[in-house]
């Protein structure tokens, strides 16, 4: 992983005054999370009169956190949750984003700022879906201008899914913590009731079993520990060529590793039969291994292009089918349904100079995603993915220096995200709090500032 000289120093009393002086970005000291932490240091502070809010509100108090209608013009502010749920016009707005305006200047740093919503595009009423819209509009702009390490983002919710449905809940709960930290200017939608809120909060996915693949390093490693933290047992599978460094990988997170080119055509067989020998059950698979094999087109062979495809996306449709298939993985009685969550990138929404096979390939992840939301949720299950913009990794340690540093400064945040912060996203989305939530690609980016 290459450093980041300049966020160390920024971070420092003198350079946080000397970058703030010349105009300079100033990335902050993000705040993440750690178990035993508490969720949020602060008052929250809920703006909006809705009947929902209150119903939001029990939740949030059931969390022990410090929940306010009203602060004093002094007080420090640690979130701010915003109710647009019942907007119908655009003149809606303007009550609650003032209130919200009204506290930015109290935030705490690594503050947060939710906004509620339901999904404009399911609104064919001109002037409803243009509030809508608006709400995701002044959320995009306010994730650009919160400072500090701060975040703000929005929980979009589907028409007949209650405010304090347990994944808006779950959502809500993500996006307040440290788990989020690197997770800015976004839409968590929830589009069912489905899900359940954990009685252990630091363990949610105890009892359930979990396959990464490519596990060896990088995010797949961070994702291995992340899930094994939260309860899971976890299946590490790598290419054998990193056999060694997959080992050590597996040990500290007390896992078992299967040695696997995820390209095999029995790539999905091979990972149920070691599920089923190692626990008799799997419950989440999380599509990580991916490869780049970067050419301008004009320069590309047929090599590198079919390679990052057969990689990143025919693999993984083929073991989806062969997972889906089985009764292991699909049809777990009397459990929560199969969770798939797939690693997509950035380059699959906006592009990327010299990765048509890679960006055609992280935008193929994001089309079978959506695609194959309505047979796992048939099932009670869900599949999603995550698409991270810069993450400090071995794979982006390789770019020269001066792309990298650009490529870190250029998001909200002005800092590369962490593979912990990637896999925070993932261990979220695979977790029953979030069962209400599928066929989504959710931005683990520090709202990159090229692209969509
Ligand atoms: P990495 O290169 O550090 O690790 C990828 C792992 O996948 C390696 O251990 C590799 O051996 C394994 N792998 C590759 N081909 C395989 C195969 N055929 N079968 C089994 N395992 C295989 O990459 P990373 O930076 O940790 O990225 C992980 C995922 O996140 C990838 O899908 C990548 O495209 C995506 N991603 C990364 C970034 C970033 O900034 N690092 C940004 C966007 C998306």
């Amino acid at each position: 992983m290459a450093q980041d000289t300049y966020t160390e120093f920024a971070t420092t009393g003198v350079g946080k005054k000397l970058t703030k002086a010349l105009g300079l970005p100033q990335p902050a000291k993000l705040r993440r999370y750690r178990p035993g932490a508490p969720l949020i240091h602060g008052p929250v502070v809920l703006i909006g009169s809705t009947e929902a809010s209150d119903a939001l509100a029990r939740h949030l108090l059931s969390w022990g956190l410090d929940v306010r209608r009203h602060v004093g013009p002094k007080e420090q502010v640690a979130a701010v949750v915003a109710m647009f749920d019942a907007v119908s016009t655009p003149a809606d707005l303007s009550e609650t984003v003032l209130a919200v305006g009204g506290l930015l200047k109290q935030l705490k740093s690594c503050a947060r700022v939710v906004t509620v919503f339901r999904d404009p595009a399911q609104s064919q009423l001109p002037a409803e879906r243009a509030a809508r819209k608006g709400v995701e509009g002044l959320t995009r702009s306010l994730a650009h201008e919160m400072r500090a390490g701060g975040t703000a983002n929005g929980v979009m919710l589907d028409a007949g899914v209650d405010v304090a449905a347990p994944s808006a809940a779950g959502a809500l709960r993500f996006l307040l913590s440290g788990r989020s930290a690197f997770v800015s200017g976004q839409f968590i939608t929830v589009g069912s009731d489905h899900g359940m809120l954990p009685t252990d909060w630091e363990a949610p996915l105890q009892g359930q079993t979990a396959v990464v693949t490519g596990a060896a390093r990088g995010i797949g490693a961070a994702i291995a520990r992340t899930l094994h933290r939260d309860g899971a047992q976890v299946i590490l599978v790598d290419v054998p060529a990193a056999g060694e460094q997959l080992a050590e990988v597996t040990n500290e997170v007390g896992g078992t590793a299967l040695q696997l080119d995820i390209t095999r055509d029995d790539a999905g067989e091979r990972i149920l039969q070691h599920a089923q020998q190692y626990y008799g059950r799997l419950d989440i698979v999380v599509h990580n291994a991916g490869i780049t094999r970067d050419k301008l087109l004009a320069n590309m062979d047929a090599a590198r292009w079919d390679s990052v495809i057969a990689v990143n996306i025919e693999s993984q449709l083929r073991m989806n089918r062969a997972l889906l298939d089985s009764e292991l993985f699909s049809r777990p009685e009397g459990r929560v349904g199969p969770r798939i969550v797939s690693l997509a990138s950035t380059s699959g929404i906006a592009g990327n100079r010299g990765q048509s096979n890679y960006a055609a390939s992280k935008a193929g992840v994001i089309g079978m995603v959506a695609a194959s939301s309505a047979e796992l949720q048939a099932r009670h299950g869900t599949i999603n993915a995550v698409a991270p913009g810069f993450i400090e990794t071995e794979m982006t340690a390789k770019m020269p220096f001066a792309t990298r540093e650009v490529a870190r400064r250029l998001n909200s945040l002005s800092q590369g995200g962490r593979p912990e912060d990637v896999a925070e996203t993932v261990a979220y989305l695979a977790s029953p709090a979030a069962a209400g939530t599928s066929g989504m690609t959710l931005r683990v980016c520090g709202q990159n500032l090229v692209g969509a």
